[in-house]
């Protein structure tokens, strides 16, 4: 079981702390959201599990084995960003194949593995396009695609839609947990909207100014809310 577990993390930059003696389990194939207010600490929380970011203390596990000293591209894990982050010069594949080169993963194999992941995101028609002739949506799944090609053990995406019109982030919301069921790997999914959290999240863990305020099913967070914070937040009747 890969689950992903955080015991007594505490985050400062300098003086401030940004999360709190945070103590969470991220179950392996979950799909788990973290949600809160802007400044909660969400992107630092994320960070920190893709090794982008070090704790200031505590102990970060990923499948029982600690990785505190574990270099971000060690740690089987691909993150999805809002701003996507594509290479403007390079074709949608150029982009999506150049971890692959940088793996020295064979050609062939390189192309049979885009080719699968591309007719599942839609982005054949595509390959040869540079980005900055893609829509939003195109471009969020080059981002997606781009993160699918590693398989790894666990997804993170930090707020992969909200550069999305309300329609598409509809759609695409409907296709990550499709997603995610097709694949049965861990997302680990952050968001500022409480709306995406519950409509997608199979867990979800509600934090407000570096705390968790509750870590449960999304049933459990709207009918049995811990607090007022929780309560108000989600948006649970008094
Ligand atoms: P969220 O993603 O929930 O909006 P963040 O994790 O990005 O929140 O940020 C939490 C707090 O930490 C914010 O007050 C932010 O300004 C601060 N912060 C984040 N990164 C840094 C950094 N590199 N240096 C100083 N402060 C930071
Ligand atoms: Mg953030």
């Amino acid at each position: 079981m890969a689950d992903i577990v955080f015991e007594n993390i505490t985050k400062s930059f300098g003086d401030t702390t940004v999360v709190d003696e945070m103590n969470l389990t991220i179950k392996d194939g979950s799909f788990t959201v973290i949600v809160g207010p802007s400044g909660c600490g969400k992107s630092t929380t994320l960070r920190m599990i893709a090794g982008l970011e070090k704790q200031t203390s505590g102990n970060i596990f990923i499948g029982g084995r600690c990785v505190n000293e574990t270099a971000p591209g060690k740690r089987d894990i691909a993150m999805v960003f809002q701003n996507y982050a594509l290479y403007p010069t390079m074709t949608v594949r150029g982009n999506i194949e150049f971890g692959l080169v940088n793996k020295k993963v064979p050609k062939a194999e390189r192309q049979a593995l885009i080719q699968d992941i591309c007719d599942i995101v839609g982005l054949t028609p595509f390959l040869d396009k540079k980005p900055q002739s893609l829509s939003g949506g195109q471009r969020q799944r080059v981002a997606l695609a781009r993160a699918m090609v590693k398989k790894p053990s666990v997804f993170i995406l930090d707020e992969p839609l909200s550069n999305l019109d309300a329609k598409l982030r509809g759609q695409m919301r409907t296709e990550l947990v499709q997603l995610h069921q097709r694949l049965g790997t861990t997302f680990v999914y952050v968001t500022h909207d409480q709306v995406e959290a519950m409509s997608m999240g199979d867990e979800i863990v509600l934090m407000d100014k570096g705390v968790i305020q509750q870590a449960d099913t999304p049933m459990k967070v709207y009918h049995q809310p811990r607090n007022v914070f929780t309560a108000e937040f989600i948006g649970t009747p008094a």
